[in-house]
């Protein structure tokens, strides 16, 4: 067996561990980073390909550029159940390539020094003590096994959590996923008939007929070219993905034409809170590994990216005081929990909310106001939703025809600000993490029962 020692091993080269490649090929650290997939596919993965432009601006990542970025996006257009009601949010991002924009991070940070090895595969952690210390490998290129030695071992391997879940039950982030807080997601990348009106604009289509517990998308990547697909809540025993696609893609896709389909595929995305901890003794989780994704919207990407920024400012820390155990990496929380978790865990629970609600319901909420444009805005930057008592006043006007929906809303409000409250209260050290664990959890169950009744 070959035997090869690193200060960080990535495993996984998705958006999340590309970033993170990326971002550690600027220290002096001797980095490996690996992948089960061969060079040509890193970042292949069905995906819609949206972000939001503010992700690369606030982590200094370069933005997509030539093949990368396939169309500059304006803004959303939100649709109701029955179409009537259309809210058009302004905001730049991005449709873009994901393998192009992944290969040429992979590709920078090569060029810096850091290893890669495509088509090698992290069969096991070793473990000394407690401490994760690096992982077996295979490497189908040359059929070689290799034992990685690493003072820090990043898991990075997407929702297949390949390596954590290999990991010792008692290290916290070997947490596992309930099938109700992942959705099933398929899509189909295909040319149109004619050219996409307005097509700056990605379009959500709200609808628990069609795509029960999450939505459809239309995502024009370029006058002639479109992402479409629809993400369902898991774990319900709904049919399968694909009947709801056949049977509704007309509908929402009317002008595609399927005889120009360019690529096709599904997979699943957690959509709730993060990991309770994201690093501990000699390990750090990132990207869907580490249930990073937007609870309400499905959107990975960016906040995939934010995990690797936080995770790479924590390593490099870890290096200079020459500590690489929960508590030298400990600082990966408070940043993601800063600049995602907090608002992701209220959004958890948004999400929750959203899920129970019928079509009548959303045509009702939205065509009088009851949720608003801005309620959206805010909830989705902030992960907020503040209703002001006079603002309570007037929407209970509004809503008249379904007084329950407002009072569910009031109720969601609470618990979205208590929970963000409790991850304010995240422990400085990871003996509290226990303890706060819990509290999140009671808050989570109270809130489930109380949107039951
Ligand atoms: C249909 C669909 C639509 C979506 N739409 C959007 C969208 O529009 N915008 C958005 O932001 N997000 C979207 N998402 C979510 C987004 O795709 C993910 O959040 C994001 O791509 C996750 O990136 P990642 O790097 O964490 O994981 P991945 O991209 O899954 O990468 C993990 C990598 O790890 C490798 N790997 C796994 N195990 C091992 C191992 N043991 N050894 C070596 N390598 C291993 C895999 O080969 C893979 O390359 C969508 C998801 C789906 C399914």
């Amino acid at each position: 067996m070959k035997r090869a020692e690193y200060d960080v091993l990535i495993i996984g080269l998705g958006i999340a561990g590309a970033s993170l490649a990326w971002k550690l090929s600027q220290s002096n650290l001797k980095v490996l980073a690996i992948d089960s997939k061969p060079w040509n596919r890193f970042g292949d993965k069905p995906c819609g390909d949206a972000i939001s432009k503010e992700h690369f601006d606030n982590l200094g990542m370069p933005y997509p550029q030539g093949k990368e970025l396939e169309e500059k996006v304006e803004g959303i257009k939100l649709y109701s159940p029955d179409m009537k009601t259309v809210w058009t949010v302004k905001g730049e991002g991005f449709e873009i390539d994901s393998p192009s924009y992944v290969q040429r991070l992979t590709k920078e940070a090569r060029d810096r020094g850091v290893e890669i090895l495509d088509l090698t595969t992290a069969m096991k952690p070793i473990i000394v003590g407690n401490k994760v210390e690096g992982a077996v490998l295979f490497n189908r290129r040359t059929n070689e096994t290799i034992e990685a030695k690493a003072k820090i071992t990043v898991d990075a391997t997407g929702y297949s959590t390949s390596f954590r879940s290999k990991l010792p039950f008692e290290f916290p982030v070997t947490e596992s996923l309930d099938d109700k807080d992942a959705d099933v997601a398929y899509r189909e990348v295909l040319n149109t008939k004619d050219e996409i009106d307005e097509y700056p604009y990605l379009r959500i289509f709200i609808t628990q007929k069609a795509s029960p517990g999450g939505y459809w998308w239309y995502f024009p990547k370029g006058p002639n070219k479109v992402n479409v697909g629809l993400g369902i809540q898991g774990g319900m025993g709904y049919p399968s993905i694909h009947e709801f696609y056949n049977k509704y893609v007309d509908y929402y896709a009317p002008d595609i034409d399927k005889n120009r389909l360019l690529v096709k595929g599904g997979a699943l995305v957690p959509t709730r809170r993060p990991l309770a901890t994201i690093v501990w003794d000699g390990v750090a989780v990132i990207g869907d590994s580490a249930f990073t994704v937007n609870p309400v919207h499905g959107g990975g990407k960016g906040s995939a990216m934010i995990s690797a920024y936080c995770v790479g400012k924590a390593i490099l820390n870890a290096f200079e005081n020459n500590d690489f155990s929960a508590k030298g990496l400990w600082n990966a929380n408070e940043c993601y929990i800063e600049r995602y978790g907090a608002k992701q865990a209220s959004l958890d629970l948004f999400r929750r909310f959203l899920q129970k609600l019928s079509d009548d319901e959303i045509n009702y909420g939205m065509s009088r106001k009851v949720i608003r444009e801005e309620d959206l805005l805010e909830a989705s930057a902030n992960g907020d939703l503040q209703l002001s008592t006079a603002e309570k006043a007037m929407r209970a006007i509004m809503a008249l025809g379904k007084p329950s929906l407002l009072f569910k809303l009031k109720t969601v409000a609470e618990y979205m600000k208590k929970v963000k409250d409790v991850y304010k209260r995240f422990p400085a050290e990871p003996n509290g993490l226990m303890k706060w664990k819990y509290s999140v959890d009671s808050i989570i169950l109270e809130f489930n029962k109380a949107l039951e009744k």
